[in-house]
């Protein structure tokens, strides 16, 4: 008998080779699993032509945050990365671009020193040799171990969103399940075209802390994908086996 795996939101037992063909979709009720960093550039990238970039870049730990070294090299053995985003060069269906693909499994997706470095280093190089950049985000916010060098990151990723805006150079955002904090209130919301994938919570905080705040009941599907492309924050939803296409035409209209 083949294997199957349940979905977390409609309980129905998914076939393993439908759920591999779906790019982890559940095919009941289009719950997205979370896909590791190397799947999604498999589902973006022609085969074989992702070059990791920025390889030498490192974390550091600015504060002497106790503890912070060993977490970091905890998350290393448990996600299989090195940390919460990876840069490179690739061809998406024939055309080149840069792609930087963020992880939840690092950490959560956090925003230090070097995420923030990384994201920077490719837009630049987007901008001075006219390829453009695209970003797949998953994000809890800023890294708190790094506290203001976190935070800094949101001015130096914006900075270098204007720098592309000001050279021509498109810049490309899909938003993946979670995307918030610092991340959304930074880069991701300043894609030219910014594209999500069906029933990710994009927000800035949370919704329990938005309740709380303003002291009344949120509307229904709030800070879902769905809910931001209603409200204008969001500009399309697309499905896995379309994105690599959808960002090939993107690429193709906004060339010149
Ligand atoms: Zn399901």
């Amino acid at each position: 008998m083949s294997k199957t795996i349940q979905c977390p939101s409609c309980h129905e037992e998914i076939n393993e080779e439908e759920f591999l063909k779906s790019n982890k979709v559940c095919p009941f009720c289009n719950y997205h699993f979370r896909l590791k960093s190397q799947e999604r550039i498999d589902l973006i990238c022609d085969e074989g032509s992702f070059k990791e970039v920025f390889t030498n870049i490192k974390t550091s730990n600015p504060l002497n945050m106790e503890g912070y070294e060993e977490k970091l090299e905890q998350q290393r053995e448990k996600s299989d990365l090195e940390e919460a985003v990876i840069a490179g060069e690739c061809k998406i269906k024939g055309e080149d671009a840069l792609l930087c693909v963020m992880s939840f499994d690092f950490m959560g997706g956090s925003m230090g020193a070097l995420v923030g470095e990384k994201i920077t280093e490719t837009m630049l190089q987007g901008a001075l040799t006219d390829t453009p950049v695209i970003i797949c985000t998953a994000s809890g916010g800023a890294r708190m171990q790094e506290g203001i060098f976190s935070l800094m990151q949101m001015a130096k990723t914006s900075s270098a969103v204007s720098l592309m805006n000001k050279c021509g150079v498109p810049l490309f955002i899909v938003l993946t399940h979670p995307t918030t904090g610092g991340v959304t209130a930074s880069f991701a919301m300043l894609g030219d075209v910014i594209l999500s994938e069906s029933g990710a919570l994009i927000g800035f905080a949370g919704p329990r802390v938005i309740q709380g705040t303003i002291g009344e009941k949120l509307p229904d599907g709030f800070q879902t994908s769905e809910f931001q492309k209603e409200h204008g924050f969001v500009d399309a939803i697309v499905d896995r086996k379309d994105l690599a296409t959808t960002l090939n035409y993107l690429i193709r209209t906004h060339k010149g």
